[in-house]
């Protein structure tokens, strides 16, 4: 499966946002966003201005692809599919981007930033209602459980990912026992508790161009 190697510090920059791609780095002082303010590139400094509604759209677009790591293709999926579902458009298409198994391992505190949470998932570090699943993509429905599996336990990642989740905290559509290194995603989000400054009406409007 293709995916963005380039600079994940750089998409911050360019999205004018924090978008924690990068676990540990991103909440200290090396966070690049916090030292360098304005996007990248030769002139990124220089630009401003007005922008267009088509940019603007096209930049909340990538702002919330980048945010779960998709690549254009795959995000364009997700969007034909909530709009075939009943209900709201980009709700239903932030629903969907919450239920991916690799966001569910992030948000559950196994992993510091999607990115990892989706090697570790390929990895086949977990179970999904007791069954081996390692596909990133793969949609997690409400009252499924996910598990850490007996042998990936030790696996230092996983473990200081654990320690470290309070900074961000665990949702409240999750629930997640510690203990026993497993976590039930009870519901699918409610818009009003997904706290990201995402406008999704952008990002339809785009797409229904
Ligand atoms: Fe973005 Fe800062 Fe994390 Fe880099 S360190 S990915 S700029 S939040």
């Amino acid at each position: 499966m293709a995916r963005y190697t380039g600079s994940s510090c750089r998409l911050c920059r360019r999205e004018n946002l924090r978008l924690f791609l990068k676990g540990d780095r991103c909440y200290g002082d090396k966070c690049a966003f916090e030292r360098r303010a304005y996007p990248p590139g030769q002139h990124g400094q220089r630009r401003g201005g007005k922008y267009s509604d088509y940019r603007t759209q096209l930049r909340e677009k990538q702002k919330v692809k980048r945010i779960y790591g998709l690549l254009e293709n795959q995000f364009r999926g997700y969007y034909f599919r909530a709009d075939r579902q009943k209900g709201i458009t980009g709700t239903n298409l932030l629903a969907l981007l919450e239920s991916r198994l690799d966001n569910v391992v992030y948000r559950m505190g196994f992993a510091n930033s999607r990115n990892q949470a989706r090697q570790l998932v390929r990895h086949n570090h977990f179970l999904v209602n007791g069954k081996k699943v390692n596909i990133p993509s793969y949609q997690v429905k409400p009252n499924d459980l996910v598990e850490i599996k007996e042998k990936s336990r030790k696996v230092t990642s996983i473990l200081e990912a654990m320690e470290t989740v309070v900074r961000r905290g665990i949702p409240n559509w999750i629930e997640v026992d510690k203990e026993k290194f497993k976590g039930t995603f009870k519901a699918l989000p409610n818009r009003e508790d997904l706290t990201m400054p995402i406008q999704e009406q952008l990002i339809i409007e785009l797409y229904s161009k």
